[in-house]
């Protein structure tokens, strides 16, 4: 299954079988997370993919700075979606650098708190929207 996203994260695929639609409405909340990010570093991500590695211990990947793939599961068993964003923020950051050091895991670090930035803006915006309400 598959849907168009936006101009920095072009198309999102799921696996095709049981729980695509489950899948695809993940990698979307993923996707809408990872956006702003994404626009603001100037990064095209144009495939994000679900997809279910024989290797066991492999949550992610990054294929030629073009395609980000994701494991969302284990058979029917769906990993934390925490888990699935912290993979995808690793992924992302193999956009500017390939391997593991220092400034790799510096990039992550700084792209945890962009959207740790991110999510604390958009709570603030829920509760004033509900705390609106309370007074219509
Ligand atoms: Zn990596």
């Amino acid at each position: 299954m598959e849907s168009t996203f936006s101009a920095n994260i072009i198309l999102i695929k799921s696996l095709r079988g049981k729980n695509k639609q489950k899948s695809l409405n993940m990698l979307r909340e993923i996707a809408s997370e990872i956006d702003p990010i994404c626009r603001a570093r100037g990064w095209t991500v144009w495939t994000l993919r679900e997809f279910h590695p024989k290797n066991e211990s492999l949550l992610g990947m990054n294929v030629d700075c073009s395609e980000v793939k994701l494991r969302l599961r284990y058979g029917d068993e769906y990993l934390s979606y925490d888990e699935i964003l912290g993979t995808a923020l690793h992924e992302l950051a193999h956009m500017e650098i390939g391997p593991h050091n220092k400034k790799f895991h510096k990039l992550v670090e700084e792209l945890e708190t962009q959207l740790a930035i991110q999510q604390a803006k958009h709570a603030m915006q829920v509760s004033y929207m509900l705390s609106s309400q309370f007074y219509i």
